[in-house]
């Protein structure tokens, strides 16, 4: 343990000198045993070292000064910074120097001073951020924060979750900057002794499989991880990481980190992390005690080391360890925490193996360092927390360690200045114990004295201001890397595997067999193995510098071994490249004329893009054309079907129209066809009493004998024919009224009626045949075309019986003449066979009757058919009609007046 002012701090305290002001001894000494030595009657510089120890470089102890924000806005000050490394201390009227009569204005120098609008990332950037490079390299680190309570301590280290303090920047810097070269979890363990052991790939798996299936505490915390704080600390979920990170991290290393949390109190002390079922019965954490490591370094056994994977599960470790934190309240800070508290991160790497891809197992490649940052508990004296009962203890035990951290530093100081080497009391308290290492040159030491500017604070605010200067004046060992063994691998394996497998993987994916594809990244030499271990003294001078010239001299012949090696493969690689040379140009001639296809093809593919681009225009032309023809056919289509729907509505009103009509035609038809029917009777019955009538007179007229004359008929019975005769012709033996009066008129004796056979033919040889030609008036001549045809005839006015009696007379044939219901002439010819009867008389049957009739061409026509076929029906051709029927009654079968009559 060695101690020593170098050149550069002796400047320093100089400058100090003739800047600061002197310190009342008086003052100071109430608190800070033994009494300091003012600076400005300081003896001169110490002896020289030894020779041994003139190479030894050394640091001073960094010692920063935070002042924090005034807590209202016109609170008194005592303390303002001059500089940015400066602080003036002015001592107010309500202080005891200033009652005592010595007050008086004080300068204090800092490496950095920090006002009150410094940040958080200034404060970490300046004074953590070295300590996390450091630590990542290899060294360890040690920050304290110091001050009364309410100065800002835990505010610097920890801040809030969207301005993060010391800790919480540290943790992301590291993660950050390591974060792809991190190793899985359980590779490196905690040995127990405050050491690491490190285990392959397949065992760390196994064992995190075993961890995992049976959670135990304290393991890495995975979720949640913003969990509450209920100490009312944190809540990581709104926290602001810091996204900075350092550089030049050794890329072969892999790394690991573990977290540790312990609190000092009442110098004693606790693990935060503890798993409470090993707390006892009392469910109070146990006491820990300290030990010394194989290297000397001081550890806390038993102390849980917590494997983080990043800083999320670093700070869930943290809050999960402030819970269990003793707080007493105070009368100056409710939240002011009456103990030490201890947050250790340790960085543990070891380097990958000559292939860059596993990692080397071996202890002695392992190298371990640690940051420790320190929230010590408020420095005020016993009587400024009128603390009563174990507040008193409490708050006693507080000071006494912070006064051994005060007397350390003295002694340390007076050491360096005077040459002694007075024991150093280390051991006086946990907190001193436990950082002696740290003293004796194994890390960098900072410390930031946080101070409340308020004027009240002035008495608690002035030791503390000593206490900083006078640990800025002390000197620590610089610290060196942890030794390591060198490995003597090639640096930049683990980027020449990670491009191997890369190229490895596409050459895969493109087909090719990568079996056999290996790569040997073990280095091409080595000049020699590496140094070896001396010890220089006066004594051992010569036998060092026996084997460093052996060394050397191995070393030299190595060198020349290699150079003519070099030679040779140089000479191979001048050959090798001449060659690659004629192959280039060979390949740049195969690219010129491919460069040349490649531009023809590439102004064919231009102007197919272009004619395709036209095309795609005609299309889109065509395609608006088509939409638009589209557009015009369905509104076409709607038009129709408008129509479609205006027509189908008309011809419904139609068919409705018509069907009305029909129903009123039907009514009027049968309305008319009554009123036919009853006139067609009436005339009817008219024209047959008519007929019968001139039938009788001409009968009459033949003849004129009373005997021959044809009895009487009643017209009753003349208008009632029978039913059932229509079909039988005239018939002698029939009781018809019509034929009566003819068969009384042909028979000579009334006996009767005459009996004829209907069926008797005579002969009818051509010109057999005797027509009697009967016109028993005098006619008007017809003149028409067509004339009756009676090839033999024989004409009479007046019938005789004689004439019917001839046996030549066959037929008979009678022609009337009268005026129609029209007025027009009518003449009927009336044809029948004369038929002998049974009694030698003759028969005439009348079998036929022939019409004749002239017309007036204009008057309006017997017989018309209407537009929709229904024959019209006027009075007059239903007279004649009539008239015609009577006229044959009893022979209808013969009866054809269409083609009887003529005009
Ligand atoms: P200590 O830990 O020294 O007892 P704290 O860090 O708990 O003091 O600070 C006490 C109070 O002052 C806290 O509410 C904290 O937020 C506030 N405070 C301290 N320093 C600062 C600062 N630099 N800027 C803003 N607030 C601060
Ligand atoms: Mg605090």
């Amino acid at each position: 343990m060695s101690w020593h002012l170098t050149d550069q701090w002796r400047r320093s305290s100089r400058e100090g000198d003739s800047k600061t002001q002197a310190v009342n001894p008086r003052s100071f000494s109430s608190i800070m045993k033994p009494e300091r030595t003012p600076m400005s009657r300081r003896p001169k510089p110490p002896p020289k070292p030894k020779t041994s120890e003139r190479f030894i470089e050394r640091d001073p102890v960094e010692v920063y000064c935070r002042i924090r924000p005034p807590e209202t806005p016109n609170q008194e000050e005592c303390v303002t910074a001059v500089d940015s490394r400066t602080v003036k201390l002015t001592p107010p009227d309500t202080c005891f120097a200033f009652r005592n009569g010595h007050a008086k204005e004080q300068q204090y120098k800092f490496r950095h001073v920090f006002n009150p609008d410094s940040s958080q990332k200034d404060v970490f950037d300046y004074v953590a951020k070295p300590l996390v490079s450091d630590v990542l390299r290899g060294k360890n680190g040690l920050l304290f924060a110091y001050g009364v309570t309410g100065s800002g301590k835990t505010h610097t280290m920890q801040g809030s979750p969207h301005d993060g303090g010391i800790v919480p920047r540290t943790l992301d810097v590291i993660f950050n900057s390591i974060n792809e070269y991190q190793t899985k979890r359980r590779i490196f363990k905690p040995d127990g002794m405050n050491g690491f052991d490190a285990q392959c790939e397949s065992d760390a798996s196994s064992e995190r499989r075993r961890i995992d299936a049976t959670p135990i505490y304290p393991k890495t915390p995975k979720t949640p991880r913003y969990r509450r704080d209920t100490s009312g600390s944190q809540d990581s979920s709104q926290r602001i990481p810091d996204t900075s990170r350092i550089e030049c991290i050794d890329e072969d290393n892999v790394f690991s980190i573990f977290v540790a949390y312990i609190e000092i109190y009442n110098n004693y002390i606790y693990d935060l992390l503890e798993d409470l079922s090993d707390a006892g019965p009392s469910g109070r954490l146990q006491t820990k005690i300290l030990r010394e490591d194989a290297q000397h370094n001081m550890y806390v056994h038993g102390c849980t080391e917590v494997e983080v994977k990043n800083p999320d599960d670093a700070l869930e470790v943290l809050y999960k360890g402030q819970r269990r934190r003793k707080i007493a309240y105070t009368r100056l800070n409710c939240e002011s925490s009456r103990s030490h508290s201890i947050f250790t991160i340790r960085v543990v790497q070891a380097p990958l193996d000559a292939q860059g891809e596993e990692v080397v197992t071996d202890k002695a490649s392992m190298m371990v360092s640690q940051l420790s940052l320190v929230d010590l508990a408020g420095s005020e004296r016993n009587n400024r927390t009128k603390a009563v009962g174990d507040r008193i203890k409490e708050a006693g035990n507080i000071n006494n360690s912070l006064m051994t951290l005060r007397t350390c530093i003295e002694v340390l100081r007076e050491n360096q200045l005077t040459g002694s080497s007075k024991k150093v009391p280390y051991r006086d308290s946990k907190v001193t114990h436990y950082f002696k290492n740290y003293f004796d040159g194994e890390g960098k030491v900072k410390m930031v004295v946080c101070v409340n500017p308020k004027a009240d604070d002035y008495d608690e605010t002035l030791p503390v201001m000593k206490f900083a200067e006078l640990a800025s004046e002390v000197q620590v060992q610089r610290s060196v890397q942890s030794a390591r063994q060198d490995p003597g691998l090639l640096p930049g394996r683990r980027r020449a595997n990670q491009l191997f497998k890369e190229v490895r993987r596409r050459l895969e994916e493109e087909g090719e067999n990568v079996k056999n594809l290996e790569v040997d990244l073990t280095p091409i030499y080595t000049l020699a193995p590496a140094w070896p271990a001396v010890s220089y003294t006066a004594e051992t001078r010569d036998d060092v510098i026996m084997k460093l010239k052996a060394y050397l001299q191995k070393r030299i012949h190595n060198r020349e071994k290699l150079q003519t090696e070099l030679k040779g493969k140089i000479l191979t690689m001048h050959t090798n490249v001449v060659e690659m040379e004629k192959e280039n140009l060979i390949m740049k001639k195969e690219i010129m004329s491919l460069r040349s296809l490649y531009d023809d093809a590439m102004a064919k593919v231009r102007t197919l893009e272009s004619m395709l681009l036209n095309a795609e225009s005609v299309n889109e032309s065509l395609q608006r054309k088509f939409t638009d023809y589209n557009n015009l056919v369905d509104e076409c289509n709607a038009v129709r079907e408008e129509r479609d729907i205006a027509k189908s509505q008309g011809q419904l009103e139609k068919q409705r129209m018509k069907a009305r009509l029909k129903c009123k035609l039907e009514i009027e038809k049968d309305k008319l066809k009554n009123d036919m029917q009853t006139k067609l009777s009436e005339q009817k019955s008219k024209m047959f009493h008519s007929q019968v009538r001139a039938l009788q007179e001409i009968f009459l007229d033949d003849n004129q004998t009373p005997g021959s004359r044809v009895p009487s008929t009643s017209d009753s019975d003349l208008r009632q024919p029978r039913q059932g005769s229509q079909n039988q012709g005239i018939k002698g033996s029939t009781s018809d009224p019509k034929l009566n009066v003819s068969q009384a008129f042909l028979t000579p004796d009334l006996r009767g009626p005459a009996v004829s056979n209907q069926r008797h033919r005579r002969s009818r040889s051509q010109g057999a045949d005797i027509w009697l030609d009967h016109r028993p008036g005098q006619e008007v001549p017809l003149g028409t075309v067509l004339q009756p045809n009676l090839p033999r005839r024989k004409s009479v006015t007046r019938l005789r019986s004689g004439d019917l009696l001839d046996g030549r007379v066959t037929n008979y044939c009678l022609t009337t003449q009268q005026q129609d219901s029209e007025g027009e002439l009518e003449t009927k010819l009336y044809k029948g066979d004369v038929l002998p009867t049974a009694g030698g008389g003759s028969q005439v049957v009348l079998q036929d009757v022939e019409i004749l009739k002239q017309r007036d061409p204009l008057a309006v026509p017997l017989s018309k058919r209407s537009s929709d076929g229904t024959p019209k029906v006027d009075a007059t051709t239903v007279q004649e009609r009539c008239a015609t029927g009577i006229a044959y009654y009893g022979t209808p079968s013969h009866y054809v007046p269409s083609k009887r009559t003529k005009l």
